[in-house]
């Protein structure tokens, strides 16, 4: 049995996982990401501590990292993450150099495909699209069996303008993540009724005839069925695939989403609609998958 740390960095905590090579997770660490690390170092230097912490339990093999925001792949570096700060940062080898492993590199969204595309829901399909939805949005595309990326720069569903007026982390008004993902259904809740809820309470409430809640979370359909007629009219999809925790609900979640795409559809395939097998688990089993890709050809 092998074993490879799964390290997720985000903009406010970094996630690890020791993951099994059959996919088990053995173990979790957290710490928070270091502040205004413009060089990436004080970063490389916190994974290394949870990669290290793991090793009191079992020997790692191979680091699976993923990294948000615009990334050369190949390269190991991060373009770009405005949460992070960062600006041509080499984290792979980065963090290779603090923890002398192997180091296996990706978009968090796309580490996800990788789990989803190999054992999970979007395993057989050629064209496929993962869409997790979290506290951002944004979308991993297969097109002909291969996750394509168009230099790190393709995916950002979230920053669509889907038609509507609010303001988004972006800059821009319009966008889907401004008003379809996890946060911002929370914001949109708390504005009108002035009380702080998570999109799955919000669910709840709405199940339960909240007005308030059932608008917030009708509305966060609708514009999410608008980015997928998008998506579907230009890449014409097998298959989409919803992560992240706003796809907690499930079937609460694609049959209303399936009922306005067949009202938008006219001349499109029609995808079938579907929940990541591994959850919110995906990133960190693909990023798992990676690593013992590395630890294998290292
Ligand atoms: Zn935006």
């Amino acid at each position: 049995m092998k074993y490879v740390a799964a390290v997720d960095v985000g903009g406010t905590s970094i996630k690890a996982a020791l993951v099994s090579s059959d996919f088990e997770i053995i173990d979790t660490a957290t710490a928070p990401t270091p502040k205004g690390d413009s060089t990436g170092i004080e970063t490389s230097r916190a994974i290394a501590e949870l990669v290290f912490s793991f090793e009191l339990k079992r020997p790692v093999s191979a680091i699976g990292l993923a990294v948000p925001g615009a990334l050369d792949e190949p390269a190991g570096t991060s373009r770009w993450s405005g949460n992070l700060g960062w600006k041509n940062v080499p984290i792979r080898d980065l963090v290779a150099k603090e923890t002398k492993k192997p180091v296996a590199f990706g978009h968090d969204v796309r580490t996800g495909m990788v789990a989803e595309m190999r054992k999970g829901a979007a395993q057989g399909f050629q064209h496929s699209i993962f869409i997790p939805i979290g506290t951002g949005i944004a979308a991993a595309l297969v097109i002909d069996g291969e996750i394509r990326s168009s230099d790190g720069y393709a995916g950002e569903i979230g920053h669509v303008n889907v038609g509507h007026d609010r303001l988004c982390v972006c800059g821009k008004h319009g966008c889907l993540e401004a008003i379809s993902s996890a946060h911002s259904i929370g914001e949109s809740y708390k504005e009108i009724s002035g009380k702080s809820a998570t999109s799955e309470e919000i669910f709840n409430l709405a199940k339960n005839g909240d007005a308030t809640a059932l608008k917030v979370w009708e509305d966060a359909i609708h514009y999410l069925a608008v980015a997928c007629e998008q998506l579907i009219t230009i890449l014409s999809p097998e298959a989409i695939v919803f992560g992240g925790g706003v796809s907690v609900v499930g079937d609460e979640l694609l049959v209303p989403l399936k009922k306005k795409l067949d009202e938008r559809l006219t001349f499109q395939r029609v995808p079938q609609l579907l929940i990541a097998h591994y959850g919110s688990q995906a990133g960190t089993i693909g990023c798992a998958m990676l690593a013992l890709d590395a630890a294998s050809i290292a």
